[in-house]
């Protein structure tokens, strides 16, 4: 069995502990890698490479740090194949999407690349005579990124490509069910000709090595997507340094009265199922109007049925297995809660093994389920939708909005004043029409509001406000003493 290492200064590792971990196939239940179990101390010496090599890269001009990220997009596209493979091997999620993992990294570095030729700042008028002013970006310093495994290659390359074009170096700790993407990723990278100490990557558990990494006051940026729980951990024991928080959500879908029945099925097949509802965006409540309900739910629980459960790598699957036993252990604990809370089950409900291995939930919809409920407020993280009922718009929307969560919504109606509303209305970071909750593209921003996150967004032109500093720049060619605020005429 292969093991890999830490990388530290452009070195493969191993940790100081000794100490290793198993990664394993969630659909055969095989163990695929044997990883570092990096500790305190190795992040301290990764924090230590970071901040050698930050003087030289943060010196660079952005487009030539751009160049190396459009190298890393070009052995992204030969490698896609391959690492798609990878990510359905040690994430789970089917075939299709596992390639989809691996093309948003590759549209998300090429996106950064060419953020190198802008990093642009604005200019503006002054109060005073003969006087410039404007602003310019700077690195922030080292950068501390913590990443889950829904989106193992997607992800570290979302905060990676920002947070590099920008001029930071960083540490990187990768989620524990998804190792090797992370390891692949950075070889891709090293590979691209980064040079050594610019990227750090220690994997070990996240009550040590990213513990360690949240607290540690030499990184100035953590950037931080995984659990609620875990992202309150972080801000409240980051100290004086700026925190990216992507977390938890549990987003709706609107089906009005005047909706395509058909394409409002399809996607919340989509999004309820698709990643197997690992997804933060995963439509996990379905609000159907009240006169569509019954013929909704007829084709949808006959589609949810229909789903062909299996290892991702077939072809044939169209949804593969939960992340781990842990996983498939709390969607069994949703489904008992709204059984007892007088939700009715119409389909699923169940776990399940494909030739005797693998942490297999079938695809499960509880209807009549309240606002109230857990099961309509907390993030299960499976394939199981809720299905509620709403009389009018209004009614739809303050559903949307009673969850503590708002990452993203959809609405599927076609009278543009019931869309505008809910763009409106609806408390979440993204909207879709005619759309479901899922797809986000990489020239967009992405984040939420409320529990979701604090503020920040990923991608797109905001996606860099993260890993840069502003800095105001007056420039006086008066050539005397002006007085702001005071000598203003
Ligand atoms: P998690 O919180 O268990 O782990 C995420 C990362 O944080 C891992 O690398 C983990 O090791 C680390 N970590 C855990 N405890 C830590 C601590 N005390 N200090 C520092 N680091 C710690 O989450 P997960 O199970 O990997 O991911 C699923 C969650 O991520 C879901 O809630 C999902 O909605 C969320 N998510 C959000 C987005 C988004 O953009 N909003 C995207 C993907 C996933």
């Amino acid at each position: 069995m292969e093991k890999y290492g830490l990388y530290i200064n452009g070195e493969w590792v191993n940790s100081t502990s000794g100490e290793t971990f198993e990664s394993i196939n969630p659909a055969t239940e095989e163990v695929i890698g044997i990883f570092q179990k990096g500790n305190k101390e190795d992040v301290k010496s990764a924090v230590e490479a970071a901040e050698s090599a930050f003087e030289k890269w943060s010196s660079a001009p952005p487009p030539v740090r751009g160049e190396i990220l459009f190298k890393a997009t070009e052995i992204l596209k030969t490698e896609k194949e391959r690492l798609g493979k990878l990510v359905t091997t040690e994430m789970g999620k089917v075939i299709a999407e596992g390639l989809g993992d691996v093309q948003e990294a590759i549209d998300i570095f090429e996106y950064m690349a060419g953020e190198g030729r802008r990093l642009l700042g604005h200019t503006s008028t002054s109060e005073l005579h003969d006087k410039f002013s404007m602003t310019v970006r700077r690195p922030v310093g080292i950068a501390g990124l913590i990443t889950p495994w829904n989106f193992p290659i997607a992800i570290p390359a979302w905060k990676l490509s920002a947070a590099l074009i920008c001029g930071n170096t960083v540490v990187l700790k990768p989620a524990s069910d998804t190792p090797l993407c992370a390891v692949e990723l950075v070889k891709i990278l090293e590979r691209a000709g980064l040079p050594k100490g610019v990227i750090n990557m220690v994997t070990g558990s996240g009550e040590e090595a990213g513990t360690e990494i949240a607290t540690n006051n030499r990184i100035r940026v953590l950037s931080f997507t995984g659990s609620k729980d875990a992202g309150e951990f972080v801000l409240k024991n980051a100290g004086i340094k700026r925190v990216g928080l992507e977390l938890g959500s549990k987003n709706p879908v609107i089906i009005m009265d005047d909706a395509d029945i058909k394409l409002a099925v399809d996607g919340c097949i989509w999004g309820g199922f698709g990643t197997t509802g690992q997804r933060c965006t995963a439509a996990s409540r379905v609000i159907v109007h009240k006169n569509v309900k019954e013929k909704f739910e007829k084709i949808f629980v006959e589609r949810a049925e229909a789903l062909t459960l299996g290892n991702g790598i077939e072809s044939s699957t169209n949804v593969g297995p939960l992340i781990n036993e842990k996983a498939v252990e709390k969607s069994q604990k949703y489904v008992d809660i709204g059984n007892k809370e007088g939700a009715r089950i119409l389909c699923g409900g169940e776990k399940a093994k494909i030739d005797g291995r693998g942490f297999f939930y079938k695809p499960t919809v509880f209807t009549d389920v309240k606002p109230d409920m857990k099961i309509a407020q907390d993030e299960i993280f499976g394939p199981v939708v809720s299905i509620l009922e709403a009389s009018s718009l209004e009614e739809a929307i303050k559903i949307c909005n009673s969850v503590e969560y708002g990452l993203s919504s959809a609405i599927y109606t076609n009278n543009i004043r019931n869309a505008f509303k809910a763009i409106e209305k609806i408390d979440t970071g993204i909207t879709y029409i005619n759309a479901s909750t899922i797809g986000a593209e990489v020239h967009l921003p992405f984040g939420g509001v409320k529990s979701t996150g604090n503020g920040t967004r990923e991608a797109g032109i905001e996606g860099i406000n993260e890993f840069t500093d502003t800095k105001t720049v007056y420039f006086d060619y008066s050539g005397r003493l002006q007085r702001a605020q005071i000598d203003v005429e």
